[in-house]
């Protein structure tokens, strides 16, 4: 028998989000080919994830699993290969586990085009800061930065803010950071840049070796590889951790960022550091998330916000507002 659980990253998210967002500029995502997307992910990712709901409901899984939805029971880890070639598991809930490296992040009817839709609004976003505007917020969920190339998990399908960087890269930006205020480290951006020099990324969060999700990652000793030696840089901090020492390693971010001749930013907006979040233990509040945005806007340069993480409904819109009221407020080189 299973143990029903309750999810936290719920279509209400965006809802509260847009209720405190009344008033400021709103603009609909516009429809984006897969072009950016392609050059973010696998083919083989795009594909099952496109797919998978469909065939789910098509086979027998349902009854066999017990589950309405695709979530993997079968992993083939690295220490099950003990080296050899696999063949492709033929059935569905066996392939899952190709693709997902967790069981909490599930596929149902509607995934696909909610993971799809967001990734649209982040090169809606993109769009119009490539056509001149300062920056610009894109609301979307479910939230991208535990998405690898490769794999899927952490309540996330595609890599929105990889994706934004990347279609900022195309549209001519040579050098762009990507700096992740989440609650958790973004494994999956971090993976996707990993070896590249022309994407920098930057993030703080509750320290994995507290027992924290992505658990294997987000320690300070990743710093890339390759080309992209350098290219990575993680602040790892407490459980408990308020605004002042939080703010601190925005501050520190920043300063990386703004020694390394970027001419874009793209800002992983996740609340979920704040102290009435369900998800994390970090304790920052509205005001700790007002100075970040101004702290990052100080870099003065153009920026695309992604929504990330953030679970607790009541405080998620205000958190999101102070953000970005502090960023917009900010004179470039205050940063
Ligand atoms: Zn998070």
């Amino acid at each position: 028998m299973g143990v029903p659980t309750t999810g936290t990253e719920v279509a209400g998210r965006v809802d509260a989000i847009l209720d405190a967002l009344r008033g400021a500029p709103l603009h609909e995502a516009v429809a984006h080919d897969d072009v950016v997307l392609e050059a973010v992910h696998d083919d083989l990712l795009l594909a099952f994830l496109e797919g998978a709901s469909a065939a789910w409901e098509r086979g027998p899984y349902a009854d066999l699993v017990g589950q309405d939805r695709v979530v993997p029971y079968f992993f083939p880890t690295a220490a099950l290969l003990a080296g050899m070639t696999p063949s492709p598991p033929a059935a569905l809930h066996a392939r899952t586990g190709q693709f997902c490296y967790d069981t909490m992040t599930v596929i149902g009817p509607g995934t696909w085009e909610a993971a799809r839709s967001a990734v649209d609004c982040a090169l809606t976003a993109v769009d119009l800061v490539v056509g001149g505007e300062r920056s610009a917020y894109a609301l979307c969920r479910p939230p991208g930065h535990h998405v690898t190339g490769h794999a899927y998990g952490g309540s996330c399908y595609l890599n929105n803010a990889a994706v934004a960087a990347e279609a900022l890269r195309v549209a001519g930006h040579e050098r762009v950071a990507v700096v992740d205020v989440d609650a958790h480290h973004g494994n999956g951006t971090q993976a996707i840049f990993w070896e590249r020099s022309d994407v920098l990324y930057g993030s703080l969060h509750v320290d994995p070796a507290a027992g924290w999700f992505p658990h294997v990652f987000g320690h300070a000793s990743e710093t890339g590889a390759g080309e992209g030696t350098g290219a990575t840089r993680n602040e790892p901090l407490p459980e408990g951790t308020g605004d002042e020492p939080w703010v601190e390693a925005v501050g520190a971010l920043a300063g990386w960022v703004g020694g390394q001749e970027c001419s874009a930013l793209v800002v992983s907006l996740g609340v979920d550091a704040a102290a009435d979040d369900p998800e994390s233990p970090l304790l920052v509040t509205a005001d700790g998330y007002r100075e970040a945005g101004r702290v990052l806007g100080g870099l003065g340069l153009p920026t695309v916000a992604v929504q990330e993480g953030g679970y607790h409904l009541p405080s998620l819109g205000g958190l999101v507002v102070a953000y970005l009221e502090g960023h917009a407020s900010a004179a470039p080189g205050t940063g």
